[in-house]
């Protein structure tokens, strides 16, 4: 099971149905976090290999857009059924060039394929809508066609199920795709490539182009490209979204996020201990939807604390391909000394360091590992609570009222998500009115909507107007054109 399933290779990039070798002569090399091997080298592309991926894109898109929508739609569901046959080997090359454990990896391709899932119901979801009377003998309908070239820029800790926020879509409602994947994990996408050519897409509708800013820069000055969707970090999401708009794109930026779970003293503490340990530090806290702070609410707080840190204890830390291993590596060595130096300012702010995660040991030997790491009695002035982590790092707050909690809160300027663990009707009620936040669980960690719902983040979580999935997914990968017609009878 802890075999690499990925020899050292050079990787090119797709372009026009083709692997194709990049122009550049700069490389970066793609370690396994739970290892330091290097598992391939990354070409950090031209504005040349982006311009022949454009060029392809939309001479494909040419044929693409008349394709009938249920034949595209047979071609994702060709997709799908790859992708489920392949699941375990797509899981294992997650976890290999991402360090989450296999069975989260696991998790990942699922919810990729219900992506694709959502996105074969092509048919269904282009449809327009029509008045066949809105004067004497005139009628007028809406119908929805494809932008053209499409992009997607996409980050490190999701490499799978991102990109399939953005693909599927996007070819289901016509467009052809450009991705820019992360130049940190850029393994598993060349395998949905090779599964896109099995399930038969055509030639140039779905393209890859490996590397760093600059090609995110070429997307977002390039003429042809009149979309972008992108998930990443705060500053550069909000960087990405004010570039693309002001040239006059179609831009929606998913960014960073600072998420609270809300723990009121009648909460059910088994169910709620095993949750925010999942939330905070499965993926090793690399997840936009990780519980990031705890906000206790009165005389619950010592019991959840305690418990918390006795489950952060017994955590198994190591390569995820090995057996019963929960917390794998952070992605690099450069991550885990930025996680370090947060826990450091956390010391140094006076918070209470109750579990100390950095001299944890781990079963894998040149690794990234940061153990499970808890604060208590944070407050709003520290690094720890403004910033993203993005580690296994909780803080954990102590307030006395629901008011309090939720007023704490919508404090963060982040707004992706928030959780509330609690067994009353009323404060469910309160929770959903009065949280400041686009995606809200109730007795549960990780409140991530499913492929047919949007992804609906805001504040400094999201740039844009229309969501990743569901109805704004189709929105955003679409134009409408109405129609209005005088007929003489
Ligand atoms: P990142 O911002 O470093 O990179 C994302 C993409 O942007 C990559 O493809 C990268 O090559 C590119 N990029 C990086 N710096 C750039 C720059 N200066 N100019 C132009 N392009 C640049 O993000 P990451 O570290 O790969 O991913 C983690 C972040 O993504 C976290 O902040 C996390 O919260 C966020 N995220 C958000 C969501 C969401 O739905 N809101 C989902 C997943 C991840």
């Amino acid at each position: 099971m802890n075999k690499l399933a990925v020899k050292k290779k050079t990787l090119s990039n797709y372009i026009d149905g083709q692997w194709v070798k990049s122009t550049t002569d700069k490389y970066l090399e793609v370690p396994n976090p739970a290892t330091g091997e290097i598992l391939a080298e990354v070409p950090i592309s031209t504005q040349e290999d982006l311009e022949k991926a454009v060029v392809a894109a939309k001479k494909a898109f040419a044929t693409w857009k008349k394709v009938a929508v249920p034949q595209r739609s047979r071609i994702l569901f060709k997709y799908q059924q790859l992708l489920i046959e392949n699941r375990e080997e797509l899981a294992k090359l997650i976890t290999i060039e991402n360090g989450k454990n296999y069975n989260e990896a696991l998790g990942e391709v699922q919810r990729g394929i219900e992506c694709v899932e959502f996105a074969s119901g092509a048919p269904t979801l282009m449809m327009g809508y029509q008045l066949p009377d809105i004067a004497t003998n005139i009628e007028s309908g809406m119908y929805r066609y494809p932008l053209g070239v499409v992009a997607g820029i996409t980050p490190f800790n999701f490499p799978m199920m991102v990109p399939c926020w953005m693909f599927p879509l996007a070819i289901a409602s016509g467009n052809t795709f450009i991705l820019k994947p992360s130049e940190r994990t850029p393994l598993l996408v060349n395998r949905l490539a090779e599964l896109l050519e099995e399930a038969e897409l055509p030639k140039g509708v779905f393209n890859i182009v490996h590397g760093a800013h600059d090609i995110v820069n070429g997307i977002l000055s390039h003429p042809d490209i009149p979309a972008v969707s992108f998930v990443g970090s705060q500053p550069v999401a909000e960087y990405v979204y004010k570039t693309g708009t002001s040239n006059g794109k179609r831009v929606q930026a998913l960014a960073g996020a600072k998420n609270h779970t809300i723990v009121l003293p009648d909460a059910d503490m088994d169910l709620t201990v095993t949750n925010i340990i999942n939330a905070a530090f499965g993926s090793a806290g690399e997840r936009c939807m990780a519980c990031a702070v705890v906000v206790a609410v009165g005389d619950i707080a010592d019991e959840l604390v305690t418990r918390l840190v006795d489950e952060s204890n017994k955590m198994t830390i190591g390569n995820g391909l090995e057996e019963d291993i929960f917390l794998g590596p952070v992605i690099r060595d450069s991550h885990k000394d930025k996680t370090l130096s947060y826990i450091d300012s956390g010391v140094k702010e006076g918070a209470t360091l109750l579990r100390d995660g950095r001299d944890d040991n781990s079963s894998s030997e040149g690794g990234y590992f940061v153990g499970p790491t808890i604060f208590d009695h944070v407050t709003q002035e520290m690094k720890i609570w403004k910033e993203e982590i993005f580690a296994p790092v909780l803080s954990i707050v102590r307030v006395e009222t629901i008011e309090d909690a939720i007023e704490f809160t919508n404090k963060s300027d982040f707004a992706n998500g928030a959780c509330l663990f609690t067994d009353s009707a009323k404060a469910i009620r309160q929770f959903r009115e009065e949280i400041d936040a686009g995606m809200l669980g109730v007795n549960l960690g990780v409140p991530a909507p499913m492929a047919f719902f949007p992804f609906s983040g805001y504040k400094k979580s999201f740039y844009g107007d229309l969501h990743a999935n569901g109805r704004d997914g189709i929105e955003f990968y679409t134009r409408k054109k109405m129609v209005t017609a005088r007929h003489s009878y």
